[in-house]
């Protein structure tokens, strides 16, 4: 699987896009591709690094906050915009298909109907399979100020999870044992904030299960400043391979 890190920022950062990462997986041999949330300004973000938006094959919203899906208007008109036929799958928790056709409806009125092609919605339950563009994943229950879940891809041998905002239900730990890329929020460098997630307590997750290889994203802007330069170092003493990427950065497992 190969990642592209289209944004790597949290809701309000002026220099960084929301966090949106772009996925390309085998299936059935075949190169697909999964954007994992599509916020405020991550649809610029893809186009700039995604030259043509017809590839898509899924878009994964994690959580309804804006800076994770109110993106979605402005890319589903541009993809409609480049003529494409073939259906879009969208994935995500309840209410995500009703919440997404409302934005749609807020942002550019009566256009839903008018796309061109169709959205099939694939419903996501905590701790259950899916498939997103023929890739098989899990749900897995994130602790967030909002119903959030994070997933867990599956091919070739390898797996990928992607939190979307907040700390991976530790039951759920267990499920990412040996997980060749964790990408995690990491809201601050150390402690606990309600709802959020840390570098802290994603490196704890990362020895406890195992993990190959962290990537922390969507840190908290003044956070991600003050603390950048010194994260190897504290991964280092933590004991865990991590990174923290930047717009455009890719990482193959
Ligand atoms: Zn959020």
């Amino acid at each position: 699987m190969k990642t592209l890190f289209c944004g790597v920022g949290e809701a309000f950062d002026e220099n960084l896009p929301n966090t949106s990462i772009l996925v390309r997986a085998k299936n059935n041999g075949a190169t697909v591709m999964i954007l994992l949330d599509c916020g405020f300004t991550a649809a610029p973000a893809y186009w700039r690094l995604v030259p043509d938006p017809l590839e898509l094959d899924a878009v994964w919203i994690s959580h309804l906050h804006g800076d994770h899906f109110l993106g979605l208007p402005q890319l589903l008109i541009r993809i409609s915009e480049h003529g494409r036929s073939r259906p879009l799958q969208l994935g995500g928790g309840p209410d995500t298909f009703e919440t997404v056709k409302k934005a749609m409806e807020l942002a550019y009125p009566g256009k839903w109907d008018r796309l061109g092609f169709e959205i099939i919605f694939e419903q996501a339950y905590p701790g259950a399979m899916l498939q997103l563009a023929g890739v098989e994943a899990v749900a897995l229950p994130v602790e967030h100020a909002v119903p959030c879940l994070g997933i867990k891809f599956i091919s070739g041998g390898k797996t990928l999870f992607y939190s979307g905002d907040g700390r991976l239900q530790q039951d759920a730990w267990l499920e990412l044992q040996g997980c060749d890329l964790a990408i995690c929020e990491a809201f601050t460098l150390k402690g606990h904030t309600a709802g959020h997630n840390s570098a802290e307590q994603v490196a704890s997750m990362v020895r406890t299960a195992d993990i190959r290889q962290a990537a922390l994203v969507h840190m908290q802007r003044g956070e991600r400043r003050r603390h950048k330069d010194q994260l190897q170092s504290f991964l280092h003493k933590e004991q865990v391979q991590g990174f923290m990427p930047e717009p455009g950065e890719a990482v193959e497992i």
